[in-house]
């Protein structure tokens, strides 16, 4: 199946060039972008979009979330507070929706399910998702269920076998019920690589490996998932890094900073990518630059607990590789990577009184497609040229809301009632079609994930 978006408004490509180009086409065959130019040729058997008022870029990349969290958003004891009660709190309510059986891998496939559907209205055409919590036994299929929802709506999906490790015992906090031995998490992280990864270029599931964080892990598994990683050609390696709460129990508990234990244990390669990366030691940047790894920004949740902001302009200037997302909906209640973007462009002129030293909206867009597709280890992502995965996503810039925009880019993060995309194309397979998800029914994901919940507000 060939697709040509012809005549699109305004494309932003994201390539070496940053070009942006106008009234232009881009030719899709199969699952890669094959052409971009003007009056492209229409093969025979091609459909044509008509391009006209969108503006369009790569896909977006969620370098960051917990899709199983879609079932704890706005809890309203968790709408104010800081990050031991929040992690407290998230706990009790995931534990007591495992006992009233609403957290079943069923549930958590369709949580997961509502998840992806919002992320692909919104524009997201890649999901790292991290899954660590495990009631009731590491063989029970949650992140199974979670592969399954992707390949039903079309998304592509970077699984992270997560994991707590670090049981009350051994001076963590998380309850026994859900702490596993690093033999359990190691098996069924090979199982899973053997089931589902792909470690070829355009791949639509990968599997990752994703330690919680060295607070709630044994340092032990860093080192064995390091290994396991380098047997396994594309499997990336993830983690929570100075989110502030693992800052403060490496000082006290190791006498030295999240960063420098990650070195000792094998994390410092181009597999590596961290999420937050809230306050890190200043020396300590130009270290993640030289060692490759990424930093996925989560202005989102760094800002509901009350963080503040990371050094993005310091970590770009250093040349680390940055990219951008949500994390899960128990501490952002979103999964909106565009509505973030315009949270981050707002929020870090607070970092600065030189305005040169605020992160542009196209600066921001570079992280969530290139950037982040680049965290993942995906090279063959998050640029529009021929022979990347034809992963695109357009927004009609001609609604109400967008009259007088000068500058489309700058536009479509400064405004907007709504960030639903028009357009999605994932793997070249049309997934958003005039602001509506054609591969699965919204309403009914929505409902069968309430239903699943037990959860009586809604539709049902
Ligand atoms: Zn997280």
């Amino acid at each position: 199946m060939s697709l040509l978006l012809r005549r699109i408004s305004h494309l932003v490509t994201c390539d070496d060039a940053d070009r942006e180009l106008v009234d232009v086409d881009v030719l899709v065959e199969g699952r890669r972008i094959v052409a971009v130019g003007s009056d492209l040729p229409c093969p025979p058997d091609t459909e044509v979009i008509d391009g006209e008022g969108l503006l369009v870029l790569p896909g977006l990349v969620n370098a960051h979330n917990h899709l199983y969290q879609i079932g704890l958003r706005a809890l309203p004891e968790l709408e104010r507070t800081t990050i031991l009660p929040w992690l407290r709190g998230v706990t009790t309510r995931c534990l007591d929706m495992w006992r009233n059986g609403a957290m079943e891998p069923e549930t958590v496939g369709a949580l997961a399910r509502a998840g992806m559907v919002e992320s692909v209205l919104t524009g997201v055409t890649t999901v790292a998702d991290q899954h660590y919590f495990f009631p009731g036994g590491w063989t029970l299929p949650f992140i199974e269920e979670t592969i399954e929802a992707a390949t039903e709506v079309g998304l592509r999906l970077h699984a992270g076998r997560g994991s707590i490790t670090l049981g009350r015992d051994r001076g963590g906090s998380a309850p026994d019920v859900v702490v596993q031995t690093i033999d359990e998490v190691l098996k069924h992280s090979q199982a899973l690589i053997e089931s589902y990864h792909d470690p070829e270029p355009l791949a639509m599931v990968r599997i990752d490996l994703a330690p919680c964080g060295v607070h709630a892990d044994r340092l032990e598994l860093y080192t064995e998932t390091a290994i396991l990683a380098a047997l396994n050609p594309g499997v990336g390696l993830h983690t929570h890094l100075y989110e502030v709460v693992d800052t403060r129990f490496c000082a006290e508990r190791y006498g030295t900073t999240p960063w420098r234990i990650l070195l000792r244990h094998g994390w410092h390669s181009e597999r590596v990518w961290l999420a937050h990366v809230v306050d890190p030691p200043a020396e300590e940047i130009p270290e993640f630059a030289a060692a490759g790894v990424g930093v996925a920004h989560l202005i989102g949740p760094d800002l509901k607990m009350g963080w503040g902001l990371s050094p993005v302009r310091e970590m770009l200037d250093a040349g680390v590789k940055m990219g951008f997302g949500t994390t899960g909906s128990a501490s952002n209640d979103g999964s909106n990577v565009l509505g973030d973007l315009r949270v981050a462009a707002l929020a870090h002129r607070m970092s600065s009184a030189d305005p040169r030293r605020w992160l542009s909206a196209r600066e921001l867009l570079r992280m969530a497609t290139r950037g982040s597709a680049r965290c993942l280890g995906r090279t063959d992502l998050g640029v529009v040229a021929p022979g990347f995965g034809a992963d695109l996503a357009g927004w009609d810039m001609t609604t109400v809301d967008r009259v007088g925009v000068h500058d489309p880019v700058a536009g479509l993060v400064l405004t907007g009632i709504s960030d639903r995309a028009h357009l999605v194309v994932v793997n070249g397979r049309v997934v958003v079609r005039d602001g509506r998800c054609v591969t699965v029914d919204e309403r009914a994901v929505a409902r069968e994930a309430r239903r699943l919940l037990r959860q009586s507000i809604g539709d049902r």
